[in-house]
Formats: C-alpha cells, sequence, structure tokens
C-alpha cells in the first residue's frame, strides 16, 4: 500500500486503535489495575470521535471535496477557507500545532456564526464562561478531552509518515528558502 491513506483508512485505523485501546483499559479495570470514571472514558471517546470525523487535518483539503468535509453536512462550506489558508501536508499536519489550528478556526467560526445570529436575533447570546473559571475545576475534564483529540489527531500523522519534528523541519525549510 503505497502513497497517502485516503479518508476511509485513517477512519479505519483509528476505530481499530480505538477499538484496541477501549479493550486494554475495560480489561485492566476489570483486573482493577487501573480506574476509569465514566465521564471521563465519555469526554475521550468524544474528543477522539471529533478529532478523527470531524477535526481531521485532511481539512486542509476543504477548499475541494474531501472526505472530512463531508461529515459537516451543509456546515462543510465552514471549512473551505481553512483549506485555502492552510497548504496539504503543512502547518496542518504538525503534531503540536497543527491540531490547534483546527481548534482555533472551529472557535472563531462558532464565534462568527453566533455573532452573525445575534446580528439576525437579538436574543441570541454567547454562552459565557462562568465567572469563577479555574483550571483546577476544568482540568478533570480538559485531560480526557486532550488526550482524546490529540490520540486521533496523531494516529493520522502516523499513518501519513509525518514525523514529530515535521513542523521544524518544515519552517526550515521555508527560512531557507528565503535566503
Ligand atoms: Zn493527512
Amino acid at each position: 500500500m503505497g502513497g497517502v491513506p485516503s479518508g476511509r483508512v485513517h477512519n479505519l485505523i483509528n476505530i481499530a486503535v480505538f477499538s484496541v485501546v477501549a479493550g486494554g483499559v475495560l480489561l485492566a479495570s476489570n483486573q482493577n489495575i487501573v480506574t476509569v470514571v465514566p465521564t471521563q472514558a465519555l469526554y475521550f471517546t468524544l474528543a477522539y470521535v471529533a478529532g478523527t470525523f470531524l477535526l481531521s487535518p485532511d481539512l486542509d483539503l476543504a477548499e475541494g471535496h474531501v472526505n472530512s468535509k463531508r461529515y459537516w453536512g451543509v456546515l462543510g462550506f465552514l471549512w473551505a477557507p481553512y483549506g485555502m489558508i492552510f497548504s496539504h501536508r503543512g502547518l496542518s499536519h504538525t503534531w503540536i500545532l497543527g491540531p490547534l489550528t483546527r481548534l482555533a478556526y472551529l472557535g472563531i467560526m462558532v464565534g462568527i456564526v453566533f455573532g452573525l445570529l445575534s446580528l439576525v436575533f437579538p436574543g441570541v447570546r454567547v454562552p459565557a464562561l462562568p465567572q469563577s473559571f479555574s483550571f483546577a475545576a476544568i482540568w478533570p475534564a480538559l485531560l480526557p478531552l486532550l488526550l482524546g483529540y490529540y490520540l486521533s489527531q496523531w494516529l493520522h500523522l502516523i499513518a501519513d509518515g509525518v514525523r514529530p519534528d515535521h513542523g521544524m523541519r518544515h519552517g526550515m525549510r521555508k527560512i531557507r528558502k528565503r535566503f
């Protein structure tokens, strides 16, 4: 199997790895080796599923037709600017920053959509963060969310043959080209 895996192959790989991880965790918790809080397992699963199907690195192709854009249905067009901004397998396919670019983009899009909605329907408000926002309080939810999201993203990059220092080398190449 040569070349870059298709969206379908990426999905199959991620589903297979999830089954193995879930099976392993279930076995380990049955043997009382680990304790899994159900809500944390749920957060991990949700983030992993979102990372696999809705926030795939291949959204950098969303200016055209790509598998990961189709899962957004009628909202798929919202990712077209992301595809135009990010070159295929560039920054979008780096290990740390790449996944963050899609979260930031999603945040901006949600902000724009709420902003437009509130123009049309003045009653609509962006849900506000609770007044007493503390990192310690959200960490138990944030950790499984980050783990699930990043694991789904890294499996995509591994299947693509992208190494963890890709971003640095990519950046260096750009800098070298400039001089
Ligand atoms: Zn890819």
